[in-house]
């Protein structure tokens, strides 16, 4: 596991106390003079960078596309919006970010930020823990311990997550009887204490089963907090009925305004079960369209063909998005065909290390190279398209290699990469130099 020494991690508090600091200590951003100046919420007044590199369009060669053209560019950023995209000046007054290659800011749509080990001793998790029910009361036990440093513990991850390129995380945080609603606060400290370098959106998360745990009451508590999503579990296995656990998310999410992302890890009748009602519920609902997802849905991965042809033209009809937090075991998602009916994708890490998984990076680059790597997406163009899981669907090119991304007004959330074009940085993992949030640089390399 990795951990980021101070050294290389530039705290939020103070990072951008001075651009005289950065100015002596920065590589990539050694020779700049204009250099962000304020600190606290409000979004840096104005700063420049130059000799950035951006994607202007792909190279053909018989019909196919052999390469990514790039140029140089000053890129002006003002109340954390990119302003202007301008002709190179080596010359200017500027932040020099040195040829390096400047993409969307990653996101990390499904992270379970309240409870990790991460920022505590080294621990693998248990073989005893088999099924969900397991999980449950296996953390029934274990809760209690982890609430004690679950601040500290989720504002580690979150500069993990920085110095991986990431500025916003999708975080479902757990609402049982056990935690009762301190997950959900100790959390919201510590996005507190991020806020200035890091965005974050909330799912209350039944993680105990909703009817099973009885956490119908702490559901509805959360609910009226400062949350995003309703979340939802399993709703035939843990409370024994699709339609019981789904109508109260689904009821709860309407009476509040808010989304829905549910995990769904059971497959079979259930699974598939599951999927069917829920998205009906949203079509009946349009006000829920376009804010409800399905966390993992393996389900999907045992359909036979013509029935995921379906399935997925439902959910891109009924605007039901996909998270998945590829890979899971030999569990291949269908994530080609998923994109192919233009079904929303996103992913995450889920965990980092804690009593469920031990294997996250932190990385969601990574995951666009595993995604490549998983559907034999290895040519230029299909590697450039593959990035748009990290940032969200955010591509430099489209299709055809016209430049749509950045563009003046484009919030100013980028990531600064050791890479010459979108391909290389996804077949290569490559470094992450430095990230922006909101027109603050909060992460360097
Ligand atoms: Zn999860």
């Amino acid at each position: 596991m990795e951990s980021i020494s101070r050294k290389t991690f530039i705290q939020s508090s103070g990072l951008l106390l001075a651009g005289e600091i950065l100015v002596k200590k920065a590589g990539a951003f050694a020779s700049g003079a204009t250099q962000p100046t304020e600190t606290g919420s409000k979004p840096v007044k104005k700063w420049m960078l130059k000799n950035v590199r951006l994607e202007t369009g792909f190279v053909y060669e018989d019909g196919e596309v052999i390469a990514t053209e790039t140029g140089l560019f000053r890129v002006e950023i003002e109340g954390g919006k990119i302003k202007a995209v301008l002709p190179n000046d080596p010359k200017a007054d500027a932040t020099d970010a040195k040829g390096q290659l400047m993409l969307p800011a990653f996101r990390d749509m499904h992270i379970h930020l309240d409870k990790t080990y991460y920022g505590g001793p080294w621990k693998a998790r248990l073989a005893k823990n088999r099924s969900v029910k397991d999980m449950i009361a296996f953390e029934q036990k274990e809760l209690p311990e982890l609430l004690k440093t679950s601040t500290y513990r989720a504002e580690k991850i979150i500069e993990l997550l920085q110095s991986k390129g990431t500025n916003f995380a999708r975080s479902h945080v757990n609402i049982e009887p056990t935690s009762k609603l301190d997950s959900l606060k100790n959390l919201q400290k510590a996005i507190e204490n991020k806020k200035d370098s890091f965005g974050a959106e909330l799912v209350a998360f039944p993680q105990h089963g909703v009817f099973y745990s009885h956490s119908e009451q702490w559901m509805k508590e959360a609910a009226a907090m400062d949350i995003d999503f309703i979340g939802g579990l399993d709703p035939n296995a843990i409370d024994g009925s699709v339609e019981k656990q789904i109508d109260f998310i689904v009821q709860l999410a309407l009476d509040h305004g808010k989304g829905i992302d549910i995990h769904l890890h059971e497959g079979g009748e259930p699974g598939l079960k599951t999927v069917e009602y829920l998205t009906q519920k949203v079509i009946e609902n349009p006000a829920l369209a376009g804010k409800t997802f399905l966390s993992h849905c393996f389900v999907l991965a045992r359909l036979e063909k013509p029935k995921l042809e379906e399935v997925s033209e439902k959910l891109a009809h009924a605007r039901v998005g996909v998270i998945s937090t590829i890979p899971f075991g030999s569990t291949i998602m269908p994530i080609p065909t998923l994109y192919r009916h233009g079904v929303t994708v996103m992913t995450g890490n889920d965990s980092i290390v804690d009593h469920w998984n031990t294997f996250g990076s932190g990385s969601v680059l990574q995951k666009s190279n595993l995604m490549a790597q998983l559907y034999g997406q290895s040519t230029e163009l299909d590697l450039s398209r593959c990035l748009k899981l990290a940032t969200c669907g955010i591509l430099p090119l489209d299709e055809k290699g016209k430049q749509q991304w950045p563009k003046a007004g484009d919030e100013a959330s980028v990531v600064l990469v050791d890479a010459s074009c979108s391909a290389e940085a996804v077949a290569r993992i490559s470094p992450v130099k430095a990230l922006v949030h909101r027109g603050n640089l909060v992460y360097r390399n």
